[in-house]
């Protein structure tokens, strides 16, 4: 790919049963900015067997324009099927930069394209801008466990290429008038060229429980919950608010709560409205996937728990008592 040539930024838009997934959406806001920094265009890539929702949404979030790609060996993700896509696409267009969500999909197909490209990518990233002077997209990420924040550029080659954190990026403002040109690309791969196949679905978490990401209200548990069962006095804050339980890593090691309940570096990067810290220090990794939350109270009987650092609200006390106090309260009204 040349860097004469080579055009347009491009966004993922990942879908699940045909729902386009929020991180998708959360990359055509910061595709937005690089492409204004780029001069270029904004486009997102669709593909799968019912592509409808993913359009409709991708027009929506901004997109000016939209390839689609649709066909019944779409339905499910597979590195083959969307590998070839993208390739196919890449070969025909020449995009100037690619991102992707950091998802399980997103990472594999990521590496998958660039590798097959020869190009760049910087998983995991939390922070872009661009590098107006030389064309460069600014790609930053955590290192060394969280204690510092990487730029990385990719100079030498085009696309350049990323994955983000799903939840690092909030949303950009919807706008139904957004109207982007549509354009379908007959691109196929035959069955004998995917070599995995999707059997079945098995949800990983219980049928009423939501997921982190879709969550305005978290209430979190660290280590200072002490047990499992715990766990359930937090579950009622969370359903008297309409939200979900979360936690940190040192819950999740405890074998108190599941790993995709766990924020964090190593976690779930989330942004809900009201994030509670309950029990929790505060540590780095952590804080790295909560900060971006619109109101964080945090609750720890220790009043130097460095998580008082990044909350608007600290209650100094014990989370037993807190907790329970403020069911009772919010139950009332
Ligand atoms: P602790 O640090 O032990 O804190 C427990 C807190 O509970 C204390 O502040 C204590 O005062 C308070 N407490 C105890 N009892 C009560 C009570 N009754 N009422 C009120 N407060 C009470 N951690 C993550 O969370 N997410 C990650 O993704 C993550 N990734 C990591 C990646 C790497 C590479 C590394 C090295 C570490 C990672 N960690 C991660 C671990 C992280 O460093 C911390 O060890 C972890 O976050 C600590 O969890 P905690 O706050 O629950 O436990």
């Amino acid at each position: 790919m040349s860097f004469d040539t080579c055009k347009d930024v491009w966004v993922f838009i990942e879908s699940f049963q045909g729902q386009p997934k929020s991180v998708g959406l959360e990359l055509l806001g910061q595709g937005r900015k690089l492409a204004d920094g780029l001069k270029q265009k904004l486009c997102a890539i669709v593909i799968g067997k019912d592509v409808d929702a993913a359009v409709k949404e991708s027009a929506a979030y901004g997109a000016d324009k939209i390839y689609v790609i649709q066909g019944d060996e779409y339905e499910n993700y597979s590195a083959d099927a969307y590998g070839n896509v993208f390739l196919k696409l890449c070969e025909k267009y020449d995009p100037n930069t690619i991102l992707v969500g950091a998802t399980v999909n997103g990472r594999d197909l990521g590496s998958k394209i660039a590798v097959s490209l020869r190009t760049g990518l910087t998983a995991d990233c939390t922070a872009l801008s661009v590098d107006e002077d030389t064309g460069n997209v600014v790609w930053e990420r955590p290192a060394f466990g969280g204690n510092l924040y990487a730029q990385i550029l990719c100079s030498e080659t085009r696309p350049q290429m990323g994955t983000c954190r799903p939840g690092a990026f909030k949303k950009p403002e919807r706008n139904e008038n957004n109207q982007p040109e549509i354009i379908k690309e007959d691109i196929h791969t035959p069955e004998s060229e995917i070599r995995t196949k999707v059997l079945n679905f098995i949800k990983a978490c219980e049928d009423n429980d939501m997921r982190l990401d879709e969550a305005d209200v978290i209430v979190s548990g660290g280590r200072g919950m002490k047990s499992a069962e715990n766990f359930g006095i937090l579950k009622e804050l969370a359903d008297v608010l309409g939200g979900t339980v979360g936690c940190s890593r040192a819950a999740v090691d405890a074998g108190w709560m599941p790993q995709s309940k766990q924020v964090g570096q190593t976690g779930s990067t989330v942004t809900p409205k009201i994030y509670f810290a309950c029990a929790i220090s505060g540590a780095v990794q952590h804080v790295a996937g909560m900060s971006g939350s619109g109101t964080i109270v945090a609750i720890n009987k220790d009043e130097t728990a460095p998580i008082f650092e990044v909350a608007d609200y600290g209650i100094v006390g014990d989370v037993f008592e807190i907790v329970p106090a403020l069911v009772k309260e919010l139950k009332a009204k």
